[in-house]
């Protein structure tokens, strides 16, 4: 804890989301300190977010840093809260355009590394690994991690001190008196920290119209030891691989009722050697594989299994479809849905439940067995007593779509807080010298990652397949001569459209064949020596035919080839 320099007379201290406000997901947060024509950056989190029906065939979304890469020598470092996706999926992607060094715990590092060494900038991008509750100092800006929980290991707030004031920025946090894996939330570091003085607190909102608490990691212990006594057959149990107390919870109430625990699914696999690498998971019979498994009274065995957001590819969807190689349920055995619904994914999640249900497995999900799960963020009486201790001056929600901000901002200025300031992505919110504002609006996006290649938000490759997956697909095909004459075609191929007895789709086919043709021969002998403008005839022709029929518009693509 190093005393703060005097600011000088034009410094500023801004806050800046690039990613994660107005959305949970995507986190992207920047510190700016210095005149605003020279600051010196910080960022915390640079995390992704994912595609649903809208973005077919979008693995992975990122923020857009355009701003930011702007100033990428400005930037000092990137500190990392935590090892979620929506908090450090983004940094092998983005990396190579900012070019900062990297600060994670532990177990952080440990799974940032694999993503680095998949990219290969293994040896370029750095981490420098900050111990639990360390202090590190990146210009301006002082840092002091401090201690939380949540729903994965080594959750980290991060105090910034600088001239003009200290921000607590939480991450992602909840209150557990007894979270099982790792300390508790450090209410000390907190409440000393308010005592010194909060400028702003930069806060999780997820929970907000949560009334209550979250509940314990311990009480999830008591609720599936009990259930699981009660059940007979194999048990597959699905949680989310990063939480790693939710993993050893299952695993001692599987051992309290004498199941062996096998590990499905690669993530849960490499999850529990990252968990093993920072001293986790200890003090465990050893982990079956689905082999050994397989020679196992069913009830002596828990298979703990990824998949809980019926992922298709992931194990549970395999044993639900009887297509894992090792594992195979039916009648008699159980399924513990140890997780909750991520908004987006309910209509897979059914169908996944559907599927198990047919084979004769017997559900039990968070819904209907209170108790076999609870949240990794703070619900409203825990964000009161988070301001209780931190007593900010200004209240920044982040972390939450628009509603759950503004809620958030409510809430604090009930709570006595003097000021609470909602930014959107791109709001540049001066947080010091007076009163907070919004002060500018930089570029803020998101860029897709799409077959493994980083497109734009608004490119042509997804625009054309979301147009196709709706209005189908034409492709037109005309062979011209030397002399510009047709020598074949035009051949007219539909992909998803409609024909049925009365209009077949091949009397359609000819009729827009023939219109084709017509678009071609009022074209001019100059116009025919055009591939560019042959093409754009006979598509406009095709296109309207399309509409008659259809009353849709498919993608049309016309292909001119030449013979001499
Ligand atoms: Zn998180
Ligand atoms: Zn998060």
């Amino acid at each position: 804890m190093s005393a703060a320099l005097a600011p000088a007379p034009d410094d500023e201290l801004v806050f800046l989301p690039l990613g994660g406000s107005n959305e949970i997901g995507m986190n992207f947060n920047l510190y700016g300190y210095g005149p605003a024509h020279d600051r010196k950056w910080i960022v915390v989190d640079l995390g992704v977010t994912f595609g649903d029906q809208t973005t077919p065939g979008v693995e992975l979304i990122l923020p857009d840093p355009t701003f930011i890469e702007e100033h990428a020598r400005d930037i000092i470092g990137i500190v990392l809260t935590h090892a979620h996706e929506d908090h450090i999926g983004a940094v092998a992607w983005l990396w190579p355009r900012l070019k900062a060094p990297l600060y994670a715990t532990p177990f952080t590092a440990f799974l940032l590394r694999e993503k680095l060494r998949e990219k290969g900038l293994q040896d370029e991008a750095r981490i420098t690994e900050i111990p639990l509750s360390g202090n590190f100092r990146l210009g301006p800006f002082d840092l002091n991690l401090i201690t939380l929980t949540h729903s994965i290991p080594e959750p980290n707030g991060v105090a910034i001190r600088t001239p003009l004031g200290t921000i607590l920025h939480t991450g992602d946090w909840k209150i557990d008196p007894d979270p099982l894996t790792g300390a508790a939330t450090d209410e000390a570091a907190i409440r000393a920290l308010g005592d010194e003085g909060i400028l702003a607190m930069v806060c999780d909102s997820t929970n907000v119209f949560v009334d209550g608490e979250a509940g314990s990691e311990a009480d999830v212990r008591d609720t599936l030891g009990a259930l699981i006594g009660t059940l007979k057959g194999k048990v597959a149990a699905a949680c989310f691989a990063s939480n790693v107390a939710r993993m050893d919870t299952i695993i001692r109430a599987a051992e309290a009722n004498g199941r062996r625990v096998c590990l499905v699914g690669r993530s849960m696999i490499r999850m529990s050697q990252a968990a093993r690498s920072v001293g986790l998971l200890e003090g465990l019979a050893p982990f079956l594989t689905d082999a050994e498994a397989r020679g196992f009274p069913g009830d002596k065995i828990l298979y703990l299994c990824t998949g809980s957001q019926g992922e298709p590819r992931a194990a549970l969807a395999r044993m639900a479809d009887g297509t894992h190689p090792h594992v195979k349920l039916g009648k008699g055995d159980s399924c513990v849905f140890s997780s909750r619904i991520i908004p987006g994914n309910e209509i897979p999640i059914r169908n996944l439940q559907n599927k198990l249900a047919d084979l004769g497995v017997r559900l039990y999900t968070e819904r209907d067995h209170p108790g076999i799960h609870v949240s990794g963020h703070p619900c409203r009486d825990e964000l009161k007593r988070m301001y209780q201790w931190a007593r900010p001056k200004i209240a920044v929600p982040t972390h939450g779509e628009r509603r759950h901000l503004l809620e958030h901002a409510a809430l604090a200025l009930d709570l006595q807080v003097s000021q609470a300031i909602a930014p959107r992505n791109g709001d540049m919110v001066r947080l010091a010298p007076g009163a907070a504002s919004i002060i500018d609006e930089v570029p803020a996006g998101r860029l897709y990652v799409d077959a493994g290649v980083v497109t734009p938000e608004n490119g042509d490759a997804l625009r054309e397949r979301r147009h196709a997956s709706v209005n189908g697909m034409l492709t037109v095909t005309l062979v011209l001569d030397g002399e510009n004459r047709l020598a074949a075609g035009p051949e007219v191929r539909a992909l998803g459209l409609p024909g049925d007895d009365d209009y077949t789709l091949g009397e359609a086919m000819d009729d827009l064949a023939d219109e084709a043709k017509d678009a071609f021969h009022r074209l001019s002998a100059d116009d025919r020596d055009d591939d560019a403008l042959v093409e754009g005839a006979l598509s406009r022709s095709v296109k309207k035919g399309a509409f008659r029929i259809w009353k849709r518009r498919p993608v049309v693509e016309t292909t001119v080839m030449r013979v001499r």
